[in-house]
């Protein structure tokens, strides 16, 4: 069977301009921050090479900006000088031999931009930067427009296919187009019409320029998500008339960067936004882009079957598996390894001035440190430990021809990830245990369940390397009482084995203690795990959406209105330091929020007395505080399980040992595949 007959309209070509796309899946706009590496360029010519030899049909680069007021970070990417464009070359050249398509995104970060001369349409600062806008003159208005049209050229110049005008996502031109941001009252100002005018002269003098062969691109904010946003009908307008303008694609963008509704990390469902498309598309005759959390072939050729859109952008999924596009062609779907929506590897170390990769593949903007020739010699390797870490591990080293065992001491693979798959909205972590499931069977790794192999066991096999990867154990705090039955571990209750009751304590404020309580929040006394699958009526009454985009910004309300919790309850850490304070920089906001909506309370600086039928016993600065609870759960972190390691280094075993085994405090999925992939290559 080929792919073909699972996913025509994902593999039909599309004529947009005068360009014709060979595939209908589109590689999303993304920052990487690889170009201000060293080698940078050579790095991004690589990172983008791979995924054109995986059939992405169209790739959109990450933002340049067309002048220095509108870059978004001093030293961030620029085309403004010739120099610049021929040594862009690289890039073009490097997509072009693989027949892929690239267009270079053009964005002018307007009141976002993280230096202290921002300009926007008006002096109002956004509660994201620090920085405060200065309002733009008409000349600085007139110079802009020019600035765009000549980094288009050079674009050209640069051997880019097109551009991709950026309108949406709240920056410069996002920022003309509503109130919120713009009480101009000259011709840029006031009336929709002239509040339109900057993407429409953008859009018409691009054009001009340019001519009819250069694909032009426009990314339409489909719908804002802040209070003062546009309405639909304001949107569908200005589609109207940038179309009109002359573009040959409307891309879509979900949400402001200050908006206060989540919308790409894991809690959102699926396809969520595809109803934004879906509107444009009944407006305009050009193609529309569908965007945000479509992560897997069988959605993205969902949305395209219901004529919700004609093409549909990928950015984080082209992270997780360069080759996406050519698996759907060549029927292997199945193999696909997708995005989870985590953010930890690529939006959270871009915002920690770190170069993104990806938590399920870490070669993701890497490629150039992973030499992908199979082992020079096959060798006989034992795994121990099917978590993370030990299925990147085996994954890995048996695609590179090393006879693999895989041994595990419970009756499943997938470690930790069994247990954050029970919390809401971190389903997506499945799509990691069918992926590495796969890629062991398809490696034929001997997976050996329920067994803990000593290192005695180990020598008897005559191994020739054991990689250690046994990860943790929940770690019990010594406080008295902790023996009392109304004690869990976190353990316990995500695995389903124990129930919480309506009055819960938690202790540990740290990415578990979050999720545990999210977990609890979403989930009735005595309910099952797992009884919760994402939904998206739910989700957009829990965040105020409206759909129909009737309220302006599509927000019927609040986003952080309160909600109804099913439980009462209380989080404690010990450090004085604010309560998650290290959950990721993108999603840490979503649970935080989420919690508060519930009324959750969160104690730092809390001294643990003892554990009785009342409740917990603490102190608060000093003070001695009862906190009545039918359960008590246990987030207290986690202690390295080492396994055989030791007995192994001396015997002179070669052992490595990676993941939780390795290093228990800051354990995390990413740290964990990224060794265990690693390790499988040095083998
Ligand atoms: P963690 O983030 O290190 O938090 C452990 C918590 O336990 C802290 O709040 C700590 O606070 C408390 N604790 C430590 N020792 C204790 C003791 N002896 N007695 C009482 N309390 C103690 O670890 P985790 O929550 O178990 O998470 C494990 C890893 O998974 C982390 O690296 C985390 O990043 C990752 N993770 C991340 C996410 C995410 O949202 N990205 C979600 C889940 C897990 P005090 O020491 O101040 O009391
Ligand atoms: Fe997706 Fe997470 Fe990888 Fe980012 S790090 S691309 S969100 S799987």
């Amino acid at each position: 069977m080929t792919g073909m007959s699972h996913y025509p309209n994902l593999l039909s070509p599309l004529k947009a301009g005068r360009t014709t796309l060979r595939n209908r899946m589109i590689m999303g706009s993304m920052h990487t921050r690889l170009d201000m590496e060293e080698n940078g360029l050579h790095k991004m010519a690589v990172f983008l090479a791979e995924r054109a030899k995986g059939e992405i049909g169209l790739i959109i680069t990450g933002g340049y900006a067309p002048n220095t007021a509108g870059l978004i970070e001093p030293g961030g990417p620029i085309l403004t000088e010739r120099s610049q464009a021929l040594e862009l070359r690289r890039v073009t050249d490097a997509v072009h031999q693989h027949d892929g398509k690239v267009c270079m995104q053009i964005l002018h970060s307007g009141r976002y931009a993280k230096q202290p001369e921002c300009l926007g349409p008006s002096d109002i600062r956004s509660r994201i930067n620090k920085f405060p806008p200065r309002a733009m003159t008409g000349a600085e208005i007139e110079q802009t427009i020019a600035d765009y049209v000549r980094c288009a050229m050079l674009a050209r110049e640069a051997g880019f296919d097109g551009v991709e005008i950026m309108g949406s996502e709240g920056y410069l031109i996002n920022e003309f187009t509503v109130l919120r941001t713009n009480d101009r009252t000259d011709e840029w100002g006031g009336a929709e019409e002239n509040r339109h005018r900057l993407p429409v002269e953008l859009v018409t003098r691009v054009r001009a320029a340019l001519g009819p062969d250069f694909l032009i691109i426009y990314r339409i904010s489909a719908v804002d998500l802040v209070e003062g946003g546009a309405t639909g009908d304001e949107i569908d307008r200005l589609a109207k008339r940038v179309e009109i303008a002359g573009a040959d694609i409307l891309n879509t963008g979900i949400g402001w960067h200050e908006a206060r509704v989540p919308t790409i990390a894991y809690p959102i469902p699926r396809a969520a936004w595809r109803f934004a498309a879906a509107r444009l598309k009944k407006v305009v005759g050009i193609p529309v882009v569908a965007s945000n959390r479509v992560n897997t072939p069988d959605v993205a050729e969902e949305i395209l079957a219901a004529g919700d859109s004609d093409l549909v952008s990928m950015a984080r999924p082209m992270l997780a598996d360069p080759h996406f596009a050519r698996k759907v062609r060549e029927g292997d779907a199945d193999k696909i390894n997708i995005c989870i929506a985590c953010n930890q590897a690529c939006l959270d170390l871009i915002f920690s001035d770190r170069s993104a990769t990806c938590l399920v593949n870490p070669r993701a903007c890497r490629e150039t440190e992973f030499d992908d020739a199979p082992a020079a010699k096959a060798r006989k390797v034992a795994v121990i430990g099917a978590g993370a870490a030990g299925l990147a591990t085996a994954a890995e080293a048996s695609r590179r021809g090393h006879k693999v065992t895989l041994f595990e001491a419970s009756d499943r693979i997938g470690g930790q990830i069994n247990l954050a798959r029970a919390v809401p909205g971190k389903v997506e972590f499945d799509e990691m245990l069918r992926y590495y499931g796969g890629r062991i069977s398809e490696g034929g790794v001997d997976v050996r369940l329920n067994t803990a192999p000593s290192a005695d066991d180990l020598k008897r096999e005559s191994f020739e390397a054991v990689v250690v990867a046994s990860g943790v154990h929940p770690r019990t705090p010594e406080i008295a009482g902790i023996d009392h039955p109304k004690v869990v571990s976190y353990t316990d209750l995500l695995s389903g084995r124990k129930k919480a009751g309506r009055r819960v304590v938690i202790i540990g404020a740290g990415g578990i203690g979050f999720d545990v309580a999210e977990y609890l929040c979403h989930s009735q006394p005595g309910e099952a795990p797992n009884a919760r699958r994402l939904d998206l009526a739910e989700f957009q009454a829990e965040w105020n959406i409206d759909a129909s985009l009737v309220a302006a910004g599509g927000l019927k309300g609040d986003p952080l209105a309160p909600r109804q919790s099913p439980r009462e309850i209380t989080m404690l850490q010990r450090k004085a330091t604010r309560p998650g304070i290290n959950l990721g920089v993108s999603t840490g906001w979503i649970l935080r929020s989420s919690l508060a909506k519930r009324d959750v309370k969160i104690m730092a600086s809390v001294t643990y007395e003892r554990i009785d039928d009342r409740g917990l016993h603490v102190l608060v600065d000093g003070v001695p505080q009862l906190i009545e609870a039918d359960t008590i759960v246990l987030c207290a972190g986690q202690e390295a399980d080492r396994g055989p390691f030791d007995a192994l280094k001396s015997a002179g075993v070669e052992v490595h040992i990676i993941g939780g085994a390795k290093e228990a405090a800051e354990l995390d999925a990413m740290r964990a595949v990224d060794e265990g992939v690693r390790v499988g290559y040095a083998l």
